[in-house]
């Protein structure tokens, strides 16, 4: 996600860092620095403008102030993390529900923005926080539209109201009309209206957008627009804002090569906030969108805490709380341990969507991407053939023990020794970070997803396939060959 921006951030901020006190003109030339990449991924001229022309004022004025400081380039980034999050939106907002229920809410934008499919998945978040959503079928215009989003709701169990069949027939604005009275009737708290699109804007499809808009009076019109398109996304914007108006924007395919324009740009060009953000075909690859952990992303930072929320959802709560005891009785993080979190992270999704939110994960971005997801598996069987002593004390792990893992679990020796190694250093850090030593200065990772055990969970020096980020993270090979049990293993194998 806007990788190559965040690229550009870091180095204009390795360089400034490595100035010290800092001149005006070092301010003026990361302003020039941030403007390039700005202008680079798409964002709208006169909103880069505005933006530099703030982080400059604000660093010039703090200049004395900053230089006393013993990090100047800090106190100048945290000013651009603070006009970045501001950019994206300030303080998040979310969909407020109507005091007289059925909540309405209309999804507009332009054909492929992924409104059909964000439908789904905003009726499948809005069900998991314990409403009853009803989806109404109005985009008649698209082929299969209306089956799309009959087999979407069925994946997620909430029902669609599709008296027409789509494909140009049917009066979008009558089912949408009798959508509501139906979700009235039946006592749904939430209607999702999906509307048709067309490639462009186009007056026509205006006029539809705003004849449902007065049948149905929605409570919230949501922008679905394709973050990939950067500046026309705010052109589309714009021209909707025009026509049929609305209240909040949801930004899709956030997992594509989205350049930042439109995230960018957006809510400074329409004054509307960005609400949500799809980041995948799938009908979980939602979130809420937040601009401060958005900038967090963009600065290089990772979204610790998207990732944290991530792991809580997909860890039963048992296992969770289990895990957050040991770690504060200080108990040892077993395999036992991992094996539990093996299973959530599988049920977490892509790894290298988890990954890319650690800090840093730009510097390890080729690695992210070549992750291969089977990887968990083959891990998991590893750990699967180990018995339940040799997993909550891995020191037992001989030689011939490990030979047994490696044959039961069809893996070579070298991958359960590389994993036992690699599981000894994880539990090693989680120790340092319980003791408040792991972590390097400034990351902030949160106590709860420390708690959780997250970072050994997160399988990065955990033998998951990942190189270890660093040397220190991977446990020290044994220099004597009769004293080492994995070697032998390996001999003997
Ligand atoms: P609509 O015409 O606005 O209803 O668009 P659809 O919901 O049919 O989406 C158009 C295409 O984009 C489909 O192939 C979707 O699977 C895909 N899509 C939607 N949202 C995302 C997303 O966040 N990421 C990716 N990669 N694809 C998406």
């Amino acid at each position: 996600m806007f990788d190559k921006l965040t690229s550009k951030f870091s180095s204009a901020f390795s360089s400034l860092r490595s100035k010290g006190r800092l001149k005006s003109g070092d301010i003026e030339a990361i302003g020039a620095e941030i403007r390039a990449a700005l202008i680079e991924s798409d964002v709208a001229l006169d909103v880069v403008d505005k933006f530099i022309a703030r982080i400059i004022d604000r660093s010039l004025e703090k200049l004395e102030e900053v230089n006393k400081g013993i990090n100047p380039s800090q106190a100048i980034f945290t000013i651009v993390n603070e006009e970045l999050t501001a950019i994206l939106g300030g303080n998040s907002r979310r969909i407020t529900l109507a005091k007289k229920p059925p909540t309405v809410i209309m999804l507009t934008g332009l054909q492929g923005a992924g409104k059909t499919s964000l439908a789904g998945k905003l009726a499948l978040h809005l069900k998991s926080a314990g409403n009853t959503p009803l989806l109404v079928a109005s985009d008649l215009q698209r082929p299969n539209a209306v089956t799309q989003l009959q087999v979407v709701g069925a994946s997620i169990k909430v029902p669609v109201f599709a008296p027409e069949p789509g494909n140009g027939v049917g009066d979008p604005v009558s089912v949408a009309k009798a959508g509501l009275v139906f979700a009235q009737e039946k006592l749904y708290n939430i209607v999702i209206v999906d509307t048709a699109g067309r490639l462009g804007v186009d007056q026509e499809l205006m006029n539809e957008a705003i004849r449902i808009r007065d049948a149905v009076s929605p409570d919230e019109i949501l922008f679905v627009v394709d973050a990939m398109v950067g500046q026309d996304a705010v052109r589309a914007a714009e021209a909707f804002q025009a026509g049929v108006g609305f209240d909040g924007v949801v930004l899709t395919k956030l997992d594509g090569d989205a350049r930042g324009g439109a995230a960018l740009s957006i809510l400074e060009k329409t004054g509307k906030p960005i609400l949500f953000a799809s980041t995948g075909e799938k009908v979980e690859d939602f979130d809420l969108f937040y601009p401060d952990r958005m900038a967090s992303r963009i600065l290089g930072l990772g979204d610790i805490q998207t990732l944290a929320e991530q792991a809580k959802r997909s860890m039963d709560s048992a296992t969770t709380s289990r895990l957050e005891e040991k770690f504060i009785k200080g108990e040892d993080f077993t395999l036992t341990d991992f094996l539990a979190q093996l299973e959530a992270m599988k049920n977490m999704g892509s790894m290298s969507k988890m990954l890319a939110m650690l800090p840093g994960a730009g510097a390890i971005k080729k690695q992210i991407e070549n992750f291969d997801d089977n990887e968990l598996v083959r891990t998991q069987a590893i750990v699967q053939s180990m018995t339940p002593i040799e997993r909550n004390d891995p020191k037992v792990l001989n030689g011939s023990r490990r030979a047994r893992i490696a044959k039961g679990s069809g893996r070579q020796v070298s991958e359960v020794n590389n994993l036992v190694d690699r599981f000894s250093a994880a539990q090693k850090m989680m120790k340092q970070m319980r003791s408040g030593k792991g972590m390097p200065a400034g990351m902030g990772l949160p106590a709860g997803m420390a708690r959780m055990g997250m970072p050994a969970g997160m399988g990065m020096p955990a033998g998951m396939g990942l190189p270890a980020p660093s040397p220190g993270r991977t446990a020290p090979k044994k220099k004597s060959k009769s004293g080492n049990p994995a070697k032998r293993a390996a001999e003997e194998s």
